[in-house]
Order: C-alpha cells, then sequence, then structure tokens
C-alpha cells in the first residue's frame, strides 16, 4: 500500500469517526432539548391546574350556597383573586418569555432604586406575611440614581422574591438590600436578595439561569415553576444594561444580586 493510500484511509477513517461523535452529540442535544420540553409542559400543566381547581372549587361553594356567611363570602372571593392573579402571572410569564427571545431593549433612563425596591416588598407583602416571613430591607440613603427602567427592575426583584418564598426554607428569613459597590469596572448599584435556605446545588448553579431548567430540589418536591423565573430575569436585566450573579451554597442560602450601572458615575 503506497503512503497516499494509507493517509487517504487515515482521514476516511477520522472523518468517520468525526461523523459520529457529531451524530452522538446531536442525539444528546436533542433528547435534553425534549426532556426540557416535557418538564416545561408538565411544569406549566401544573402551574395552571393547581389555581384552576382552587377556583372551582370555592365557585362551586358559593354558587351552591354552601358558603353564605359574609365573611367567608369575602374570604373566597380573596382566594378566587390570588389565584386569578397567579394565572394571571404565569401567561403573563410565558408570553413575555417569548417576547423576550426577540431582540427588544428596555431604554435605560435615571431611576430611583429605593421606591422600586419599596414597590416590590408592597406587592410581595401578604404572600410573605401569610407565610411567617421576616423581611429585612435596607436601601442606602445616599443612593445614586441607576441608568435603568423602574418596570423592569420591578419585575426582576418579584422574581427573586417570589423564589425566596418557594425555595427560601424553614428559616423564613429575606434581605433586600440596596447599595454602591465598587466592582473591577467601577462603582455600580447593587440590589441583593438574600434567603437562608437550603441554597442551590453546585451541580445546578451553572445552570439556573437557562430557559426552562429546575434544579434537582425543585423537581424532587414537585414545587410549582417552570423554570423560567431566573432565564426572564436575566434577559430584563441585561436588557437595561445590566448583569444578574449568585452566591450560593448547600445549607448557606442564597444571593441574587442586580448590578445596575449609577446613571451619572
Ligand atoms: P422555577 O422557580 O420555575 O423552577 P427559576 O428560573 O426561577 O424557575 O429558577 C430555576 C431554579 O433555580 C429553580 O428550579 C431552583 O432550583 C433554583 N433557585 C432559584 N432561586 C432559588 C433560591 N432562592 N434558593 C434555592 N434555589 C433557587
Amino acid at each position: 500500500m503506497s503512503g497516499l493510500t494509507v493517509a487517504l484511509a487515515l482521514a476516511a477513517g477520522l472523518l468517520l469517526t468525526a461523523n459520529v461523535v457529531l451524530v452522538i452529540l446531536f442525539r444528546r442535544h436533542a433528547r435534553r432539548l425534549a426532556k426540557m420540553r416535557m418538564d416545561f409542559i408538565a411544569g406549566v400543566s401544573h402551574e395552571l391546574r393547581t389555581p384552576l381547581a382552587v377556583i372551582t372549587s370555592a365557585a362551586d361553594n358559593l354558587a351552591d350556597g354552601v358558603v353564605e356567611q359574609p365573611e367567608a363570602v369575602r374570604e373566597y372571593g380573596e382566594l378566587i383573586r390570588r389565584e386569578g392573579q397567579r394565572l394571571g402571572a404565569l401567561v403573563e410569564r410565558i408570553l413575555l418569555f417569548s417576547a423576550m427571545k426577540k431582540p427588544e431593549r428596555r431604554t435605560p433612563h435615571p431611576v430611583e432604586v429605593g421606591p422600586v425596591v419599596e414597590a416590590a416588598l408592597r406587592d410581595a407583602d401578604t404572600s410573605l406575611r401569610g407565610a411567617g416571613f421576616t423581611v429585612e430591607a435596607s436601601v442606602d440613603p445616599d443612593l445614586p440614581l441607576a441608568l435603568a427602567d423602574a418596570e423592569g427592575i420591578r419585575r426582576c426583584l418579584q422574581n427573586l422574591i417570589g423564589n425566596v418564598l418557594k425555595y427560601g426554607g424553614d428559616s423564613r428569613w429575606i434581605g433586600v438590600r440596596a447599595m454602591v459597590a465598587t466592582e473591577s469596572s467601577g462603582p455600580e448599584i447593587q440590589v441583593i436578595v438574600e434567603d437562608r435556605g437550603p441554597g442551590i446545588d453546585p451541580a445546578d448553579l451553572p445552570h439556573i439561569f437557562e430557559p426552562f431548567y429546575r434544579g434537582w430540589r425543585a423537581r424532587s418536591l414537585q414545587t410549582h415553576g417552570t423554570g423560567l423565573g431566573l432565564s426572564l430575569t436575566k434577559d430584563i436585566v441585561e436588557s437595561m444594561g445590566g448583569k444578574i450573579s449568585v452566591s450560593s451554597a448547600p445549607g448557606s442560602g442564597s444571593a441574587f444580586t442586580l448590578h445596575l450601572p449609577i446613571a451619572w458615575p
């Protein structure tokens, strides 16, 4: 066999091996996507089914006259409103997810962060109090204006606070801080949402900002969710010119930080 034939045979062998490797990688990727899609559908169905069941049975009790006392009727009304809002938030989250995938930018402008933090905590007040959470909030009184979008920051905080409600564990503590911090790129505004829950598994940590990704604890405990919250939060904060980071270790809680540019540094 001539040298050329050997070289050609080797090249053909290499090409064949590369093809086989590519096919295996493609199959693995397709399987992972299919599993994520199934998990997402299961998550959304569960998310839809639970509030719908509560609304239907509350409405049945009202319609059948099982509940008549004015106080009880009011409580049922509250329940229906709360679960209706939960359904609305889920639908909005899915719609927002599909919209955020288009290259759409929020126009950053000078924003006072303190009132936005207060508004987000007000939004979550009933749920936090209802679940027995202690809230520690602090906003630096000399906080400069951020170059951001108030509605965007509020949505990010709603998602992060919502996650503390779900994953914050038995300590029932949440901290929200806003301050100036100096990073290697210079000073910036940081809004930190912390909990003292079980923390995030190191195997999950690199993936939690991926769409549809759910940590093993959330999956095994069947905590309601779609795996979209953090990916949306990341999209929103990045569309304002900021970023998000997380620090967490099993047993030591989690801290999510929104990094926002200062309007006039
Ligand atoms: P979802 O809550 O619907 O699962 P998210 O995108 O909001 O989706 O979160 C992704 C995953 O990150 C969660 O499934 C959970 O495993 C993990 N996670 C998020 N926030 C926290 C937190 N505060 N503490 C522990 N784990 C968290």
